[in-house]
């Protein structure tokens, strides 16, 4: 928002020219054509103003990791804090916003510190408004609440909590019915106001573990936003903007949009102008039903660039345009503050990180092979199994998160593979129910391939959904009995029927054991090293 007048010389052509063809598409628009150039600056210049916002959304802690975007190399807070800072001195009306999951499934450097120092850094870069993601949930109602207003923790001391408001229009209290924080907030952008709602996947409660969303309610996004826009519009609030951590996509040229924020964006009045969404990871960049749809990829590897034409007369956006931005890393210079910043987190938790916990003999990777099964999966399922010492072990594909590359493999790499700190379950489930249990697999909208300890077993594509499953076989070759009861471990996420699974939820005789990372580094710590890991035909389609 500070501009610097050193930094405005080098800015000063870019933005010259911007104004320039802004107004020359706004005047085109229909204003008068006969006034001199220099007029219809000053009358643009008196009569509209252009915000910009900027936004991430799927940050998850990501503080000090790099990620290979095309051969490149792009991420890290400092690069996304420099693209970010370039941005804002090109505009000084913006705004910086995040459609949720900026904590949780974190980078240890945050994780380990309750992922306070993520919002330290959306603190320190001015982040002007948020809403929640599912991740947001992750260790409770409680938790969430004291990294956004402060208080204190355990493990970490106090933490003076979030500089910038949350905002969430779906969350409901259960108890008083209203919702946890604020639906929305509004800006003065010049005396302009703009509407934030926030909304929260409604899905949330069967994604995150019970625990997380004990207490809360998720309603219907599109109705919340009504209600909110309702709200906005009686307060006098033409231009608003929501933050929806729902998924969507689009092509680049922004055909092709689709996805749960499509959808809302169809439902929503019209009085909505842009709509930042989440979740999915993916590009959107597209206009549907007269609104801007953006999502900006994941982990800082990407934000959104949003620039808006505000009418000072009527309050309303006039002309929008987004980019998705790429942060590569071989165009900008970190910056040098928030470098300080990471290496201070990261020298705090490095001990830790650093151990060494075994050495891998190849590259162990979360990658499928055709019929559903991955190496890094069989491991992860054998470890889970060992520490429950149970018949079988599953374990839910998308709790994976990155491969164990070969070499040494450090405690901070396996935090990276298994960051969700889930608790192992054993259960006791019938040879029937363990059928249906891999029937589940195959949902109405998704396939979730669950990696398997203990069993072997046989599908078919072209039986229907519920019924995919052929044989289903014991080490020693038997089959398995569907009268006889096994003894099975799954992570307390697919435990409380995570993902749809929901014939862990009838598992009896219910156990907890350690959280899923201390049993993979146990686990890693007794094989024979280097160790290795293969698909080993654990899984089999016929056909
Ligand atoms: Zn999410």
């Amino acid at each position: 928002m500070k501009l610097s007048s050193k930094l405005v010389k080098t800015t000063v052509s870019a933005l010259a020219l911007s104004a320039a063809l802004s107004s020359a598409s706004v005047f085109a628009a229909g204003q008068p054509g006969h006034l001199g150039k220099k007029q219809q600056t000053n009358s643009y210049s008196y009569r509209y103003i252009d915000v910009q916002l900027l936004g991430i959304n799927d940050f998850h802690g990501q503080l000090d990791v790099t990620r290979n975007v095309g051969g490149r190399a792009a991420g890290r807070a400092d690069y996304l804090a420099a693209y970010l800072k370039q941005r804002e001195r090109e505009n000084k009306n913006t705004l910086l916003v995040h459609a949720g999951d900026a904590v949780g499934a974190s980078s240890p450097v945050s994780a380990l510190l309750q992922d306070e120092p993520t919002i330290e850094f959306l603190n320190k870069l001015g982040f002007d408004v948020g809403t929640l993601g599912n991740h947001e949930f992750d260790e409770g109602v409680d938790e969430m609440l004291r990294l956004i207003n402060g208080g204190t923790h355990p493990k970490t001391g106090y933490f003076r909590g979030a500089d910038f408001p949350y905002v969430s229009a779906n969350v409901i209290d259960k108890k008083t019915g209203k919702p946890i924080l604020p639906p929305y907030v509004i800006k003065k952008v010049k005396g302009i106001p703009i509407g934030f709602i926030g909304v929260t996947l409604s899905d949330t409660p069967s994604i995150v573990i019970p625990s997380g969303v004990a207490g809360v309610a998720f309603t219907d996004e599109a109705e919340a936003i009504n209600e909110a826009v309702k709200q906005l519009k009686r307060r006098g609030v033409r231009a608003i903007v929501v933050l929806a951590h729902n998924p969507g996509v689009s092509n680049k040229d922004g055909s092709n949009a689709s996805g749960e924020i499509v959808d809302i964006a169809k439902t929503v009045d019209d009085e909505v102008d842009v709509i930042f969404a989440g979740h999915n990871h993916a590009y959107l960049n597209a206009e549907v039903d007269g609104k801007l749809l953006v999502q900006s990829y994941s982990y800082g590897t990407a934000f959104s660039d949003v620039d808006l034409t505000i009418d000072r007369r009527t309050k309303d956006v006039v002309a929008k345009k987004a980019e998705i931005v790429t942060t590569y890393q071989d165009s900008i210079k970190p910056d040098p503050k928030i470098t300080k910043f990471i290496d201070k987190y990261e020298a705090k938790v490095s001990p830790i990180i650093n151990q060494v916990i075994g050495t891998a003999k190849t590259t162990i990777s979360t990658e499928q092979n055709a019929s559903g099964e991955s190496a890094l999966g069989n491991l992860i399922a054998d470890a889970q199994r060992t520490a429950m010492k149970t018949d079988f072990a599953f374990m839910n594909s998308g709790g994976i998160r990155a491969n164990i590359e070969q070499g040494e493999v450090t405690w901070g790499e396996l935090y990276n593979v298994q960051p969700f700190s889930n608790q192992l379950v054993k259960m006791t489930l019938t040879g029937e129910q363990i059928r249906k249990l891999l029937n589940q697999q195959w949902q109405s909208n998704q396939t979730r391939m669950l990696q398997i300890s203990g069993l072997i077993y046989t599908w078919d594509a072209s039986k229907p959904i519920g019924d995919k499953v052929v044989d289903i076989y014991l080490p020693n070759g038997a089959k398995l009995d569907p009268n006889a009861e096994y003894t099975v471990t799954a992570n307390s996420f697919l435990a409380d029927g995570g993902d749809n699974f929901t014939v862990f939820t009838e598992g009896k005789s219910r156990e907890v054991g350690p959280v899923d990372l201390e049993a993979l580094i146990h686990y890693i710590q007794q094989l024979p090293q280097p160790f290795d890991a293969q698909i080993e035909g654990r899984i089999q389609q016929l056909r």
